[in-house]
């Protein structure tokens, strides 16, 4: 199978807005040239994995930031690179400059999207008690607490570095305290299932619409014998779905959270937790306005860059 690279050269301070983009559109993968990054290295220093960096042998750009999108072969790319282009312009709408903004796409074969997807994904400590590891590498705990996520991304969303996914996973570590019900909505890899079995959570049902997310979720959730017993299926959202759970995680666009937040206030049990995140900067009013009017009382809101995450509750039947 080949891979399409949508390419797109914009500035330091709209990376995670551009990665997001590209992840939307359909990247299963997101690789960052950010010229940042490399002012960072010092000649000398350890790198990531114990290698000595010497800055002046390492490919990279001058300036700005180049973000390279992967797209499964069948993308029709003719359609989507203006698509990819316009969405970038728009971001100075968001107080993002997006710079040269350039969007080039390229073929690229099967065993060069392995290489790059393994060079930039590695063991990474999200939080101080989960680490996600890719399924190829070996890790050794570095300190009894911590918790393992092992992940073969493939092709759904979940890798588990993007700021949404580190913010629920920051989430998920403030309010699960063991033995809770949860439903993981927009499951994508099962990264926050997996999290949440690791945590302590009980019986986990997950869904997505989308069968490869269902499919992969399946493999990832096989590689972590904590979470073999999570139930997964294709469903979108909540519909057909009535049950009384603990915790309902949802790491989708606002514009999807939306419609889910009546259906997660009929599903949670009083007291039960919503928690939510994938919310750009300016949306975050939308979702904000929809969980109050719903009846949810917002606990925390978490922030990582231009993207927020939410702690809600529904009230017990002292706070009615
Ligand atoms: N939970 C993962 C993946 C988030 S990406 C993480 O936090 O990293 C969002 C996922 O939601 C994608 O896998 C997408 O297929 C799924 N999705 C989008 N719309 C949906 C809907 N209406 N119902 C269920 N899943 C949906």
């Amino acid at each position: 199978m080949g891979w399409t690279a949508i390419k797109v050269i914009t500035t330091n301070e709209a990376v995670e807005a551009v990665s997001y983009i590209l992840t939307d559109e359909g990247a299963v993968g997101v690789q960052i040239d950010d010229a940042a990054d490399f002012a960072k290295l010092k000649p000398g220093r350890f790198g990531k994995h114990g290698e000595i960096v010497d800055p002046k042998t390492i490919p990279h750009r001058a300036s700005g930031a180049a973000i390279t999108g992967y797209f499964p072969e069948k993308t029709f790319v003719p359609e989507l690179v203006p698509i990819i282009k316009q969405r970038v312009q728009q971001l100075a709408q968001f107080d993002l400059d997006p710079g040269e903004g350039s969007v080039v796409a390229d073929q690229v074969n099967d065993e060069k999207w392995a290489t790059v997807w393994q060079k930039y994904y590695h063991p990474l400590r999200i939080t101080s008690r989960l680490t996600i590891v890719p399924e190829w590498e070996k890790y050794q705990r570095q300190s009894p607490d911590e918790k393992l996520i092992i992940l073969d991304p493939g092709m759904a969303f979940g890798t588990g570095t993007h700021p949404t996914t580190r913010l629920m996973l920051e989430a998920l570590e403030i309010v699960v305290r063991g033995g809770e019900s949860m439903i993981d909505v927009g499951t994508g890899s099962g990264v926050l299932s997996i999290a949440a079995k690791q945590l302590g959570a009980d019986d986990i049902a997950a869904y997505d619409i989308d069968e490869v997310a269902v499919h992969s979720a399946k493999r990832n959730l096989a590689l972590n014998p904590v979470a073999s017993d999570v139930k997964v299926g294709v469903n979108s959202l909540l519909d057909g779905i009535h049950t009384q759970v603990d915790l309902i995680v949802a790491n989708i666009l606002a514009e999807i959270i939306v419609p889910l937040v009546p259906q997660a206030m009929e599903n949670l049990r009083p007291g039960g937790h919503f928690l939510v995140s994938g919310i750009i900067k300016d949306k975050a009013e939308l979702v904000r306005n929809k969980l109050h009017a719903a009846g949810f009382i917002i606990d925390q809101q978490l922030r990582m860059k231009d993207w927020y995450g939410m702690i809600a509750h529904k009230p017990t039947e002292d706070e009615q």
